[in-house]
C-alpha cells in the first residue's frame, strides 16, 4: 500500500486522496465500520468490482451496499459459483458451461452423462450450504492465455470459450475453496455472504444455445440478501405455478396443443374458443364505434410482398419456409403464410387514389398470423407459432399523428385498464443510430407521441435510442394480480413502409404527399392475452367473459322441469347458461359448479320453482346462499355483463 497517491471521488462528490493499490473494501473502512460491513462490491468509473481488487488510478467509487440492484446481481452470480463448486465436490468429472444471474436468480449449465434428479438437487443445495457456510473468500487473478489453458486443459467447454477471447482481453479466474472458474467478476467478497438461496429445477439446454452441440443440465436458482425476500419470491413462484394458464386451461377445458397439429398451434376448446371470441368481438365493436373500418385479407402471400415490405430477406428465419406456386401458376412463384398483416393493408390503402379529405384511414383486422419461433422458446398460449393478433393500420398525414395516438391511448384506457382493471405502464423509445428519415421528421414524430401522453397526464419513461429504424414508438406494459409485468399494447410509427409501397395522398396544395402509417396493436395477440387472462383471474373470469355464467342446479327430479325452464328464460336474455340435473348429490354438483370457477351457481328446490325465484350461490363467497327472485338476478347479472363489471 505504498504507492503513489490516486484521487478517489465519491457519490457525494468528496474527493479522497489514498495510496494506489488500495482497495474500495479500506475505502469503505475510511469511510466507517458501518459501510464497510454493509458493503458487497463496489462501482469503479461506472463498473462494478470486487470490493477488494486494487485501485491504482484515479476514479469515481461508490460502494454498492444490499440496497443497490447490481449487488444483488453479484450475489446471484457468485450463488452460481457456489453451486458450481458443489456440483464438482459431488460430481467430480462435471462439465462447466456458463453460470449467469438472471431476473430473480442465477443458473449454471453442466455436462453430465445423464439429467440432474431431484434428489440430486436436494444433495447439492445441501453441499452449496456447507461451502457458504466454509466462508471461502473469491479470490481473483489475472492469467495468460498459456496459464487459463493449463488451468481448464480437463474442462473443453471452458478451452473453447477461452480460445475466442480477444488478444487484448484480460483473462481472469476466480477461486472460492476448492472451485476456479473462468469469469469476468465480480464476486462477494467471501461465500458466507450467500445465505438465502434456494434451488430451483434443472433442465435440458444446449451448449450455447445451439440445437447443433451438445445437451448440457441447466440448475436454476434464487438468492436474495434478506430471508423475507426470498420468501416472498417463492410465494410469488407458488402461486405462479398455481396459476399456470396450462394447467387452468386443462381443468377448464379451454384450449389444447395436439402433437399431431404441431407445438406453438392452438386448438381452442368450446369455452376458450367463447373467451376469445368475446374479446374479439370487444375490440371489433370498439373499432368500429370509433372510425375504424374491418378489412380482411388472406393467410397466404406470394413472397414477393415481403421483398418489397423488406421484410424478407432480412427477417426470413421468422417466416415460414416458402411453398411452391399454386395450380397453373408460374413453377418458380413462391408463397408464404404471412407473419403480418401490414403490407396486404397497405395495399388495400393503395387500391384507390387517396385525397387529404379521405384521411386518416384507419384499418383494422383480427386476424391469423404464422411465426416461425423456435421449437424451444414456445409456451402455451403465451409464445406461440399461429397467432390471432388485434391489428390495426392507421394512415394518414404528419399533423394528424398526435390525435391519432390520444385516440389510440383513449382505446388502450378502455379496454385494457377501464375493462380489467390492470395498471399501465408506459415507455416511449426514440431515435436509434441508424434510422430512416431526417432529423426534423424524427423530431416532429417523438414529439408528437409525448405530447398525445401529455394531454392524457400520462406518466412515461424514455428508451433512448429503442425505436425501430422506421419510427418511433410507444410500448405499454401491464401489471397482473401477482405483481408480475407483461407486454401490452404498442402504437408503432412506420415512415418505411409508405415508402416501400409507393403510398400517396393528394394534398391541398393538389401534391402528391406521402402518409404516414401506424401500428397498432390493443390485445396483441389473442392467444398471449387469453394466457395473461386466465393467470391474472386464476381462471375465475369476470361474469361477461365466463364462457359459462350461470349453472343451473336442481335440487331433485322434481324441479328438473323448472331448471329448464329458467335455463331458457336466461339464455333468451342472452346469458350463457348449462343445466346440471345430473343424478348426483346437490354437494357433488356444486362442488363441480365451483371447479369449474362458474360465477353463479342458481339452485332450485321446491320453494325456489314456486315462487319464481332461486338459491344464488355467487363464486368466491363460500357457501352462503341468497334467495332472491328470478326477476332481481336477471337485472343484476345482465347490468355486470353490460358494464363488463370485473365482479363477482
Ligand atoms: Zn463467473
Ligand atoms: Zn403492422
Amino acid at each position: 500500500m505504498s504507492g503513489r497517491p490516486v484521487k478517489v471521488t465519491l457519490p457525494d462528490g468528496s474527493v479522497r486522496e489514498v495510496a494506489s493499490g488500495t482497495t474500495a473494501r479500506a475505502v469503505a473502512e475510511g469511510i466507517g465500520p458501518g459501510l464497510a460491513r454493509a458493503a458487497v462490491a463496489a462501482k469503479v468509473d461506472g463498473a462494478v468490482w470486487d470490493l477488494d481488487r486494487p485501485i491504482e488510478r484515479d476514479v469515481a467509487l461508490a460502494i454498492l451496499t444490499e440496497k443497490d440492484p447490481e449487488a444483488l446481481e453479484v450475489l446471484r452470480h457468485s450463488a452460481a459459483h457456489v453451486l458450481a463448486t458443489a456440483v464438482r465436490e459431488i460430481f467430480p468429472g462435471a462439465g462447466i458451461g456458463f453460470g449467469p444471474p438472471i431476473e430473480d436468480g442465477f443458473y449454471y449449465d453442466f455436462e453430465v452423462p445423464r439429467p440432474f434428479t431431484p434428489e440430486d438437487i436436494e444433495k447439492i443445495e445441501a453441499r452449496m450450504g456447507e461451502v457458504a457456510k466454509s466462508d471461502y473468500p473469491f479470490v481473483r487473478e489475472v492469467v495468460d492465455r498459456l496459464a487459463a489453458n493449463q488451468r481448464f486443459a480437463d474442462d473443453p467447454l471452458k478451452l473453447e470459450r477461452i480460445s475466442e477471447l480477444r488478444d487484448d482481453e484480460t483473462i481472469t479466474v476466480y477461486t472460492d475453496g476448492p472451485f476456479t472458474d473462468l469469469c469476468r467478476g465480480p464476486h462477494i467478497p467471501r461465500t458466507g455472504r450467500l445465505k438465502h438461496f434456494k434451488l430451483l429445477h434443472a433442465a435440458g439446454a444446449y451448449w450455447r444455445g445451439d440445437e447443433k452441440r451438445q445437451m448440457l443440465q441447466r440448475i436454476y436458482g434464487t438468492a436474495w440478501f434478506k430471508k423475507k425476500d426470498l420468501d416472498a419470491y417463492l410465494h410469488r413462484l407458488e402461486e405462479a405455478r398455481k396459476r399456470d394458464h396450462r394447467v387452468i386451461g386443462k381443468q377448464l377445458d379451454l384450449f389444447s396443443i395436439s402433437d399431431l397439429v404441431g407445438p406453438g398451434l392452438v386448438l381452442w376448446h368450446p369455452k376458450g374458443a367463447m373467451i376469445k371470441w368475446l374479446l374479439c368481438r370487444t375490440v371489433e365493436d370498439d373499432n368500429v364505434a370509433n372510425g375504424y373500418d374491418l378489412v380482411s385479407t388472406p393467410n397466404v402471400t406470394k413472397e414477393e410482398l415481403f421483398k418489397i415490405s423488406g421484410h424478407l430477406p432480412l427477417y426470413a428465419a421468422n417466416q415460414y419456409p416458402a411453398m411452391g406456386a399454386g395450380a397453373g401458376e408460374a413453377e418458380d412463384v413462391r408463397y408464404r403464410v404471412k407473419p403480418m398483416n401490414c403490407p396486404m393493408h397497405a395495399l388495400i390503402y393503395k387500391s384507390q387514389q387517396r385525397s387529404y379529405r379521405d384521411l386518416p384511414i384507419r384499418l383494422s383486422e383480427v386476424a391469423n398470423v404464422y411465426r416461425n419461433e423456435k421449437s424451444g422458446t414456445l409456451h402455451g398460449l403465451l409464445r406461440v407459432r399461429g397467432l390471432a393478433m388485434d391489428d390495426a393500420h392507421i394512415f394518414c398525414t404528419m399533423e394528424q399523428i398526435e390525435d391519432e395516438i390520444f385516440l389510440c391511448l383513449d382505446q388502450v384506457d378502455r379496454l385494457v385498464r377501464a375493462t380489467f382493471g390492470f395498471e399501465l405502464d408506459f415507455e416511449v423509445s426514440t431515435r436509434p443510430e441508424e434510422r430512416l428519415g431526417g432529423d426534423e421528421v424524427w423530431d416532429q414524430a417523438e414529439s408528437f407521441l409525448k405530447h398525445a401522453l401529455d394531454r392524457k397526464n400520462i406518466p412515461y419513461r424514455i428508451d433512448e435510442g429503442g425505436g425501430a429504424f422506421y419510427g418511433p414508438k410507444i410500448d405499454i406494459k401491464f401489471k397482473d394480480a401477482i405483481g408480475r409485468i407483461w407486454q401490452g399494447p404498442t402504437i408503432q410509427l412506420d415512415f418505411n413502409l409508405p415508402e416501400r409501397f409507393e403510398l400517396e395522398y393528394t394534398g391541398a396544395d393538389n401534391r402528391p404527399h406521402r402518409p404516414v402509417m401506424i401500428h397498432r396493436a390493443i390485445y396483441g395477440t389473442l392467444e398471449r392475452f387469453t394466457g395473461n387472462l386466465i393467470e391474472h383471474f386464476a381462471g375465475a373470469f369476470p361474469v361477461w367473459l365466463a364462457p359459462e355464467q350461470v349453472r343451473v342446479i336442481p335440487i331433485s327430479d322434481a324441479q328438473a322441469e323448472a331448471a329448464r325452464g329458467l335455463a331458457a328464460r336466461l339464455k333468451a336474455a342472452g346469458l350463457r347458461v348449462h343445466v346440471d340435473d345430473r343424478t348426483e348429490t346437490l354437494n357433488y354438483r356444486i362442488r363441480e359448479g365451483e371447479m369449474q370457477k362458474v360465477p353463479y351457481m342458481a339452485v332450485i328446490g321446491q320453494r325456489e320453482a314456486e315462487s319464481d325465484s332461486i338459491a344464488l350461490r355467487v363464486r368466491g363467497v363460500g357457501k352462503k346462499q341468497e334467495v332472491m327472485p328470478v326477476a332481481a338476478f336477471l337485472e343484476r347479472v345482465s347490468g355486470e355483463v353490460g358494464s363488463r363489471a370485473l365482479a363477482p
